[in-house]
């Protein structure tokens, strides 16, 4: 994936010298058995290195601090294995600045019972050691994920696996850049949005480029490197006759090339994960970016038409935490209903750029008029994207603070549509099409957003966690009294939560 940096997690134990040098040993020795057993092949998507049993305030404040500092950390997993009394724990903890899960787990799993005394049970601690570290991390505030179980259950290791791939993205958002090609579209409300505030929440920054600086980058791509990729495309994807060499708008896939390799070497020379365009700013450019954005999105960077920048570092994010996953993730938008009484389906898609990821067959190269924007004829990949569950998230800024919605839909095979000449998703909501669209509604939810196929509604939760933003579900639980009351709640809590801790 493109500008990807290592990452890996830590793993912290916890406990305190009463219990002598010898059981400290054995805290050890488990603490790193219990490391072994989660980074054991297809567990974790990160490498967890253990990093130490922390006995004292000035061992925990230290050793947090210095992980703190360690730019690969992505996230710090604590345990209790003993005792191992809070009050130690405040100073680390106030300073720590990494996404944090507390994993309530127990080293023993069967308890021997004709064995058991008393040594065996100063030193499988975690039911109360466990307790005091929650105790404190809910006194102080902190944000975290708890993960609960034996440490060798597999669904143990799927929330955590889970919490990583946030917290991966969360460790891919610090210092990112998103670059804005144009502003968004005139007159449209919700890709607005206050760009210092989601750089101070988010730790991500949106910046604006002149088209005309992209458009010189894209006059001057080397003749035969824009032959070479005009090559590649051709064996990648099947095409239209009339793109093919020789055909009457093979110009115009050349031009799509050009633009392609134009923001390619735009986005790496200026760090950025991910971009914007607008149909109402392409002054220079030839065609609005159809294929090169479909094709920079597979290869992991974030997209968001009309100049949305939150569905652009959103999309970003779902790619991070989807690595090697099967299913894909991409900008996505609400297009238009298929209202059927017995089948209530939404048809997404864009004006041309979603991702290719999400494709169920090889796709197809195609040109066709674009009836916005006064530019020539855009190149597109059109295909169908695969079925099954998927998650459909958007981030909104309401002003005052920010909301994530991630609903859970159903994509469904697609019947032929010969003269839809755009990539295209259609699913099904839950509970219902009517439940979910009103919660949307209610909640202010954006028609772009970012879909995965790769990633579950958990990851997201997990992710809003660490950020401290509201996240609404909508799934197969959602009542609509019971949503439009949490939203009110959370009017009140988000407003006071931030008022409290700014
Ligand atoms: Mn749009």
């Amino acid at each position: 994936m493109e500008q990807l940096a290592e990452a890996e997690l830590y793993f912290v134990c916890g406990s305190q010298h009463l219990y002598g040098p010898q059981a400290l040993g054995r805290v050890e020795e488990d603490a790193v058995e219990v490391v072994r057993s989660l980074n054991a092949p297809g567990r974790l998507p990160l490498p967890l290195r253990f990093a130490g049993v922390l006995t004292s305030s000035a061992e925990i404040r230290s050793r947090l601090a210095e992980i703190g500092r360690d730019p690969r950390c992505a996230g710090v997993v604590v345990w209790m294995h003993t005792f191992s009394p809070s009050k130690m724990w405040i100073a680390g903890l106030s300073s720590l600045s990494k996404p944090l899960c507390h994993l309530h787990t127990q080293y023993n799993r069967d308890l021997p019972w004709s064995e058991i005394d008393m040594d065996f049970m100063n030193l499988n601690q975690s039911a109360h050691g466990d307790r005091e570290a929650g105790y404190l991390q809910a006194r102080m505030g902190i944000r975290r994920k708890v993960v609960v179980g034996h440490h060798a259950d597999p669904e143990v290791a799927e929330r955590l696996a889970a919490w990583a791939r946030a917290a991966r993205a969360w460790h891919d958002w610090q210092g990112a850049r998103f670059a804005r090609f144009g502003d968004n579209m005139r007159q449209v409300a919700v890709t607005e949005g206050d760009k210092v505030a989601a750089e101070l929440r988010f730790g991500f920054s949106v910046d604006g480029f002149g088209v005309g600086d992209l458009a010189e980058r894209v006059r001057a791509a080397p003749p035969s490197e824009v032959a070479a990729l005009v090559e590649e495309y051709l064996a990648s994807y099947d095409a239209a006759a009339e793109l093919l060499p020789g055909g009457r708008s093979h110009p115009a896939l050349i031009e799509s090339a050009r633009i392609e390799l134009g923001l390619r070497g735009f986005l790496r020379d200026n760090g950025c994960k991910g971009f914007t365009d607008t149909f109402e700013d392409l002054t220079g450019l030839g065609q609005l970016p159809g294929l090169p954005a479909q094709r920079l999105m597979a290869d992991g960077y974030g997209f968001g038409g009309e100049g949305d920048w939150k569905a652009a570092a959103l999309v970003r994010a779902l790619k991070v935490m989807g690595l090697g996953l099967p299913g894909g993730s991409s900008f996505m938008e609400d297009y238009t209903y298929h209202l059927a009484p017995q089948s209530h389906l939404v048809l997404g898609a864009h004006m041309l750029e979603v991702c290719p990821s999400l494709a169920s067959h090889r796709p197809r190269m195609e040109i066709h008029p674009l009836a916005i924007g006064g530019k020539d004829d855009p190149v597109r990949l059109v295909f169908s994207a695969g079925t099954g569950p998927a998650v459909n998230v958007s981030l909104i800024d309401l002003g005052h603070r920010f909301r994530m919605l991630a609903a859970a839909v159903d994509l469904q095979e697609l019947p032929p549509m010969p003269k839809l000449p755009v990539a295209r998703a259609l699913w099904s909501c839950r509970p219902d099409f009517k439940t979910a669209t009103a919660a949307w509604i209610y909640a202010g939810g954006s028609h772009h957003t970012a879909l995965s196929r790769a990633v579950g509604p958990e990851v997201i939760e997990d992710f809003a966690e660490i950020f401290g933003v509201e996240l609404l579900p909508i799934d197969q639980e959602t009542r609509l009294p019971q949503f439009r009351q949490l939203l009110r709640q959370g009017e009140a809590y988000y407003g006071l939560a931030q008022g409290l801790r700014g």
